[in-house]
């Protein structure tokens, strides 16, 4: 492995390899060195050698624990006193409410008011001042400007911000410390936060490694977008893969994404169910639908992976059970 490369064409990205190494050090104690399981099964389904990094298994059961962590722990004293805000109906709401109880910091997070009940009792249990809002008669970023702007506090978005994206870097990190150099990386796909802290630790420490995006069918915005060469706008996607429903990728994602991904593959919702039902039934582990994306490509078709090394991140866990179920039962 190269560690002491430091590319020149990645100096003038939004986030250095430096700042994911000092994201590492800030959110150390806080987050958990998530384990990386393999599984034989996967490997003969593969023809590949396979290794699951798990964030699954994640403070709050989601990689984005890091990035909120991250972003929240450089405030300044100022910012701390007065507190946070942020709108998400997801793992956002959970890592940012999370991450500013462990700061000691006032966390308000706006959600739609048809959010599901356990996801703003999980908000509220990590401490956040839930603020329901009407999806169709109001805008929430209206909203979160308002608190922002009448309450002093600071609104960190769920991807596109440089701190949130170094944040999510030590996750790729952790993997290559562990088990070296890959042929490949797979990566689930929303805002492009996670793909874009991993891709730039991939092409640092393993520079072959072709660093691979994958998003739902649904919404390939982010493969239109690194083919066009801009940022592509689309209708919020229909698909189970909530954490990746984001209408464009960042702009201070993209330039990194176009920089260090090699390229952007879409998985159908079915091959989704297919790739959860294997990690229940065959590794013991739950992982929700957006969590399952670069799973569902190392598992799937589209690229030969024989004989290859390759790194997947499995990015969350957070699913109601119910509704996990009722995916099993035709
Ligand atoms: C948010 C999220 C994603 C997508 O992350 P981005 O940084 O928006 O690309 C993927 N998986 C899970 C579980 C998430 O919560």
């Amino acid at each position: 492995m190269t560690t002491s490369h430091h590319h020149d064409q990645f100096r003038s990205l939004p986030i250095t390899y430096d700042d994911i190494v000092q994201a590492h050090e800030r959110v150390r104690d806080q987050a958990h060195h998530t384990p990386v399981l393999t599984s034989e099964t996967a490997n003969r389904i593969s023809g590949a050698e396979l290794f699951f990094k798990c964030e699954n298994f994640q403070r709050m059961g989601a990689f984005k624990f890091r990035g909120a962590y991250n972003a929240l722990s450089q405030f300044t004293p100022e910012q701390k006193r007065q507190g946070v805000v942020a709108f998400s109906s997801g793992n956002h709401a959970q890592a940012i409410a999370l991450s500013a109880r462990e700061l000691g910091m006032r966390a308000v997070i706006i959600m739609p008011e048809d959010a599901p009940a356990v996801k703003i009792a999980a908000t509220r249990a990590y401490g956040g001042e839930v603020v329901l809002y009407n999806r169709y008669t109001e805008s929430r970023e209206v909203l979160g400007q308002a608190y922002a702007n009448e309450q002093g506090l600071t609104l960190i978005p769920p991807y596109d911000h440089p701190h949130v994206m170094a944040g999510q870097g030590p996750a790729a990190k952790e993997l290559f410390e562990e088990v070296g150099a890959l042929d490949y990386l797979c990566v689930p796909l929303g805002g492009g936060g996670l793909l874009s802290g991993c891709a730039l630790v991939a092409k640092t420490l393993s520079p072959a490694c072709h660093v691979i995006g994958v998003e739902p069918a649904a919404g390939n915005d982010g493969q239109r977008s690194l083919a066009s060469g801009s940022i592509v706008h689309i209708e919020t996607p229909n698909t189970i893969a909530n954490g990746a429903q984001t209408q464009h990728l960042g702009q201070f994602t993209f330039p990194v994404i176009q920089a260090c991904v090699d390229s952007i593959l879409t998985v159908s919702d079915q091959e989704l169910v297919d790739t959860m039902q294997f990690f229940a039934s065959r590794m013991k582990i739950i992982v929700e639908p957006t969590g399952c994306l670069g799973a569902a490509v190392a598992l799937g078709k589209q690229l030969d992976l024989r004989g290859k090394k390759v790194g997947v991140i499995l990015s969350g866990g957070n699913i109601d059970l119910r509704r996990l179920a009722s995916y099993f039962s035709e």
